[in-house]
């Protein structure tokens, strides 16, 4: 496949994260996620952990000067490597930071990939979705269980529920999903880079769509 940088965007919960995992195993990505990097810095107390716990646990977006230090930081280190941004670029300002970053190490977004997928089916998957406390492995109650309640079946970690899966969180931040993500369908659909994946054709189509995009 190409070496180059991908954008997947979308609602919360239309399977990006479960998707970039698939992908980064089978085709090599490095999958970044800002969401996870987040959720990382807050469980580790670092100085950003403490910046950006109020917006995560609420459910609204972590100020875009804060998002794009850590993610230059990141491409500081990875410097010319593929990436698949999951959650990220989450807004318009974002979105130029990225192009601007990814200038400065002479690469650029080859493609952006919308997964899309309903309101209403967005509140009933995350009310159901639970993950591994240990290794990440997301699970969804009503489609994909785990084999023993409550455990993974990867690594046998806790499994536990998004402080931010919570059915009225989950409305503020579509909310802010359609005020501040949905312009990048504009955004990158001018310039020739917009793809749309339906996101409620189920997880294995949804990857075979995705191979084919990115293949
Ligand atoms: P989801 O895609 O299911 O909403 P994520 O794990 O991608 O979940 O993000 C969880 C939360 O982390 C967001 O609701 C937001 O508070 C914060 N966040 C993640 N990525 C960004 C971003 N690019 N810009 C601003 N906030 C972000
Ligand atoms: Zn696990």
């Amino acid at each position: 496949m190409n070496a180059t940088n991908v954008v997947l965007f979308g609602p919360p919960g239309s399977g990006k994260g479960t998707q970039a995992e698939i992908l980064k195993e089978k085709l090599g990505f490095e999958h970044y996620s800002t969401g996870e990097v987040f959720r990382d810095h807050i469980a580790r107390k670092t100085d950003v952990g403490l910046q950006v716990e109020r917006f995560v646990t609420s459910g609204k977006l972590v100020p875009d000067g804060i998002v794009l230090e850590v993610v230059s930081a990141f491409l500081g280190e990875r410097a010319g490597k593929p990436v698949l941004f999951d959650g990220f670029p989450r807004t318009i300002a974002q979105a130029e930071g990225l192009d601007r970053v990814l200038g400065e190490h002479g690469t650029s977004v080859a493609l952006a990939v919308l997964v899309d997928l309903a309101d209403d089916e967005v509140v009933r998957r995350l009310t159901a979705r639970r993950q591994c406390r240990r290794c990440g492995k997301i699970y969804n109650l009503s489609f994909t269980p785990p084999t023993r309640e409550g455990v993974c079946d990867k690594c046998w970690g806790e499994l536990y529920q998004r402080k931010d899966d919570s059915e009225g969180v989950i409305r503020d931040r579509l909310l802010v999903y359609h005020r501040q993500t949905r312009p990048l369908i504009e955004y990158y659909g001018k310039q020739g880079k917009l793809k749309t994946v339906d996101g409620s054709i189920g997880r294995d189509r949804v990857f075979e769509e995705m191979s084919r995009l990115l293949g």
